[in-house]
C-alpha cells in the first residue's frame, strides 16, 4: 500500500510550507490541492466561465492535465504556480472550491495520484474525504492576525504591493466560505493531530509531525 500524509487547515496556518519539508524528509510527493481549485478558478476566469455554468466548467476540467514537479502546479504543461497565488484568485477560489462538481472531479485526480505515488496532500478535506484512511492526520492553526501576517510577508517577498488588512479580510472570509459550505466543508477529522502554529517556528513544527510518521 502506498504512504499517504494528510495536512489540513485553514488559510495561512502554514500547511505547504511544512508539507514540502515533510515531503523531503520522508520522500514523498508534495500535492498542494489548493492549488488545483485555483488552477480550476484562474483558467474559468481567463475564459470567462462563471461559477454558475457548471457544464462549461466541468468541460473545461476534463481538458485540464495537472501535475505536480518540484512542489509546483503544471498545467498542460505549464508552470502556473505564480498565476495561481495571484490574490485575485484568492479572492475567487472558494466560490469555484464550493462546486460539488469541481469537487467531485478534483477529489478523483487527487485519489489517483494516492494511488500511483506515495503523498503528502494538503487542503481543506483531505483527512475527512481524499485520504480518509490515511493513518496520518494532521490539522493546522493558527491565529487569523498571525495567518495574515504570513501571506502578506509571503506575498511582499514576491514583489506584489498588497495591504495586510485586505489580506486578513481575504482570509476571513475564505475561512467563512470553507468552513460553512455544504460539501467536504473545512474540518479536523476525529483521527487527525491538531496542531497549532502561532508562535512556534518551521522545524518545531516539522520534528512534531515527523514523530508520528512511522514508515
Ligand atoms: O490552500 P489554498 O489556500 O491555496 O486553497 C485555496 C482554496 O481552495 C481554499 O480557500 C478552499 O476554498 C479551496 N480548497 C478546497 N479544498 C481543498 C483545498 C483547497 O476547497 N482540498
Amino acid at each position: 500500500m502506498r504512504l499517504s500524509v494528510a495536512i489540513d487547515g485553514p488559510a495561512g496556518a502554514g500547511k505547504s510550507t511544512i508539507a514540502k519539508l515533510i515531503a523531503k524528509k520522508f520522500d514523498l510527493m508534495y500535492i498542494n490541492t489548493g492549488a488545483m481549485y485555483r488552477a480550476v478558478t484562474l483558467t474559468a476566469l481567463i475564459n470567462n466561465i462563471s461559477s454558475k455554468d457548471t457544464e462549461a466548467l466541468c468541460n473545461l476540467i476534463d481538458t485540464m492535465d495537472m501535475n505536480f514537479k518540484n512542489d509546483r502546479l503544471i498545467l498542460n504543461g505549464k508552470d502556473i504556480e505564480d498565476e495561481i497565488t495571484h490574490p485575485n484568485i484568492s479572492k475567487n477560489v472558494s466560490e469555484f472550491a464550493a462546486l460539488p462538481e469541481v469537487r467531485q472531479r478534483l477529489v478523483k485526480l487527487q485519489q489517483d495520484m494516492s494511488k500511483q505515488y506515495d503523498v503528502i496532500m494538503d487542503g481543506r478535506d483531505i483527512g475527512t474525504v481524499v485520504l480518509k484512511s490515511s493513518p496520518f492526520k494532521f490539522f493546522l492553526t493558527a491565529s487569523p492576525s498571525e495567518r495574515a501576517k504570513r501571506r502578506y510577508i509571503e506575498l511582499t517577498n514576491k514583489g506584489l504591493s498588497v495591504e495586510y488588512e485586505d489580506i486578513l479580510k481575504d482570509i476571513l472570509k475564505r475561512d467563512h466560505l470553507d468552513t460553512t459550505r455544504d460539501l467536504d466543508p473545512l474540518k479536523k477529522a476525529e483521527d487527525a493531530i491538531e496542531i497549532d502554529t502561532t508562535g512556534l517556528n518551521i522545524d518545531g513544527v516539522v520534528n512534531k509531525i515527523s514523530q508520528y510518521i512511522k514508515i
